[in-house]
């Protein structure tokens, strides 16, 4: 049995942000990742991290207000107005304090952090590292935490062991279980803290961005242990990934001025109301929407994608800033990106839904938290926009460290917990030998393709009323289906077909929840595109829709929305002209506003003390 005063799960940047709270208040912390923390999705993140740095001149200076109005505009007004300012004004600190421990961002021309223009933004704001940004960040923090731990130890990373299950008792937390992935053997972790940090859910489609490693188990095991989840029918679809493997082409690309054009060399954008203003850089669903419009009407390349085309940018640009596009078409398309267009789709990408959380990290559940893609606090609301993702995880990973430090400076520990651990164990240890009996003639890697590839055709980036009910089903007889799957391989040693068992039953629950949630959400919202309901409609649905886990599939109920800062427009180019701070006095978006926002650092300027080695 194994103690620790907190337990991470998941070792990308939101894992180890919180990570670094904690150790850095010395905590004795265990950090469990399914994969080595360096190999987390987050590695893959490209195109950059919003902040307003303002170190781009463009009219007016870039301010965190701006970002937040965009942000707000970009949620479709079902972003939590409190959360998302609390984020846009901790973004520049968090930014530099990244770049202060060595994050090798690409620079201007004068030596300041670059910035390049993404969709939905009014500024240039999305501060990167070419294209690489996420692996810049991630081995960043990596490094950062190795060093302070080599010091003082409070932190032990448990690399290769998959969280099967969160104890939890009397609506507080009291423990995980996770098997250790070499040895097949089932461990049980004492801990009154436990912070989710597991990432998205994009593999439950067969079109992804995502690593293989994003199936969403993270969130089914908080949300079977008694944590909601929120937003879930809200998934963010990439208009720009390579066809066929749909390996992510930054946004970036585009932000730089690269075109999308259709079977004729047009740039097809300028023929769609919704986007003939922004072009290529109107937001995600926008482009996404209208892409797939375009290859209906027949205008797809050899009827099957799009071109996505850099060659105006020129080799010097698109090697020094994109460099990672040049490599991935090369490598997985067999294409000269800088003499040829790249063929692309749209794809899943990201999931804005999560483990339901306040602004400061907490789940309903004492000592649960969640930060990250795998939470919805919410930022995102129905559509986020690029570049806000990474910021999200240093953002509030850092926050999240931090609440569950608060939670346990405040708790008196208790140690009657030995029985309760070990009848968890016993019984997951039953369930796991169960599974290895089965002799079905199933196949969980099969049934997971089946759910991935109904998801896509059922709930994608077009849904109505007819196509969700009929994936719902389907969903029903997959996870009844589950029931024969026979594992013919009994070692215990990485045992995939166990290991995918495990994880489809949990992306069979969030795959429930997200189809559920759609059915009953009867408008038009960001990602959210009904095309029996083609309008959104405030007067119903401007709340957010909470999923909670029971035996018979997900309960449904709302909540409202934080506003108070912006009042939700009609549309999103009206909504730019009409902006109306309002400010109610006394609201907690008024009382973030009037706050002075936490450091707005110049680079090379010294840290607080409280961050300084
Ligand atoms: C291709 C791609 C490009 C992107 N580009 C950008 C970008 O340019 N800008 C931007 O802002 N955002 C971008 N995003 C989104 C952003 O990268 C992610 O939202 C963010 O990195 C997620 O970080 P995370 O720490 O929440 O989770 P992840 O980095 O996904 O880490 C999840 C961790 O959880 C662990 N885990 C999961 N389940 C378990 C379990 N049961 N037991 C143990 N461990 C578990 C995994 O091992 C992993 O360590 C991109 C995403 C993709 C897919």
């Amino acid at each position: 049995m194994y103690n620790f005063d907190a337990v991470i799960i998941g070792g990308g940047l939101a894992g180890l942000r919180a990570a670094y709270e904690l150790v850095n208040n010395k905590i004795k912390t265990a950090l469990i990742s399914k994969v080595y923390p360096i190999r987390s999705h987050s590695n893959a993140a490209q195109g950059g991290v919003n902040a307003a740095l303002g170190n781009i001149e463009k009219g007016l200076p870039d301010n965190w207000e701006k970002h937040a109005y965009d942000t707000i505009k970009g949620s479709d007004y079902i972003g939590d107005q409190d959360a998302i300012m609390k984020m846009c004004k901790e973004a520049p600190y968090r930014i530099y304090e990244i770049e202060h421990w060595g994050c090798p961002f690409s620079r201007t021309d004068e030596g300041r952090i670059a910035q390049r223009p993404f969709g939905g933004s009014g500024f240039p704001r999305t501060a990167y590292a070419t294209d690489r940004t996420g692996h810049a960040m991630l081995h960043t923090l990596y490094e950062q935490i190795m060093r302070k731990n080599e010091k003082n130890k409070y932190l032990t990373f448990f690399d290769e062991w998959f969280v099967t299950k969160l104890i939890v008792k009397d609506k507080s937390v009291k423990g995980i279980i996770a098997l250790d992935l070499k040895t097949g053997d089932l461990h049980p972790f004492r801990t009154d803290a436990a912070i989710v940090a597991t990432g998205g859910v994009g593999r439950i489609y067969s079109k992804s961005t995502n690593a293989l490693i994003n199936t969403g188990k993270g969130l089914a095991i908080a949300y079977r242990a008694g944590a909601d989840l929120k937003d879930m029918e809200f998934i963010q679809f990439h208009p720009t990934t390579l066809y066929g493997t749909n390996i992510l082409v930054t946004e970036g690309a585009r932000g730089e001025g690269a075109y999308l054009l259709n079977n004729i060399g047009e740039r097809f954008l300028k023929n769609y109301e919704d986007s003939k203003r922004a072009m290529e850089i109107a937001p995600r669903d926008i482009v996404a929407r209208n892409m797939i419009r375009e290859i209906k009407k027949g205008n797809a390349v050899n009827n099957l994608y799009l071109h996505l085309d850099l060659r105006r940018l020129g080799e010097k640009l698109i090697s020094k800033r994109l460099p990672g596009v040049i490599e991935l078409a090369r490598k997985f398309a067999g294409i000269n990106a800088i003499t040829e267009p790249i063929p692309v789709e749209p794809a899943q990408h990201y999931t804005m839904g999560g483990i339901d959380v306040d602004i400061n990290c907490r789940t309903k559940i004492d000592g649960l938290y969640a930060a990250g893609e795998a939470a919805c606090v919410s930022v995102h609301g129905a559509n986020r926009l690029g570049g806000n993702s990474l910021l999200e995880t240093i953002v509030f990973g850092c926050i999240a460290g931090e609440a569950a430090g608060e939670y346990l400076s405040k708790i008196k520990k208790k140690n009657e917990r030995m029985y309760l651990m070990e009848s968890a164990l016993r019984e997951e240890k039953k369930g796991i030998e169960d599974l290895y009996k089965r002799e079905g003639n199933e196949s969980s890697f099969k049934l997971f393709e089946e759910m991935s590839i109904a998801m896509w055709n059922n709930i994608g980036i077009f849904r109505n009323e007819v196509q969700l009910k009929e994936g719902l089903e389907n969903l029903k007889r997959i996870k009844e289906r589950c029931n024969n799957v026979g594992i013919r391989y009994k070692g215990k040693r990485f045992n995939f077909e166990l290991y995918w068992l495990l994880e489809l039953i949990g992306s069979i629950d969030i795959a429930e929840a997200v189809i559920m949630g759609a059915i009953e959400r009867k408008e038009s919202r960001g990602s959210h595109y009904r095309t029996d309901y083609p309008k959104r409609d405030d007067e119903n649905y401007l709340k957010h829709t909470i999923a909670t886990y029971s035996p018979e599939g997900a309960k449904l109920s709302y909540k409202p929305v934080t506003l108070g800062y912006v009042v939700p427009a009609e549309s999103y180019f009206i909504s730019r002209r009409i902006l109306t701070p309002l400010l109610p006095s006394g609201s907690p978006a008024a009382a973030l506003c009037a706050a002075p926002a936490p450091c707005i650092l110049m680079e090379n300027t010294a840290l607080p003390v409280r961050h300084r080695f």
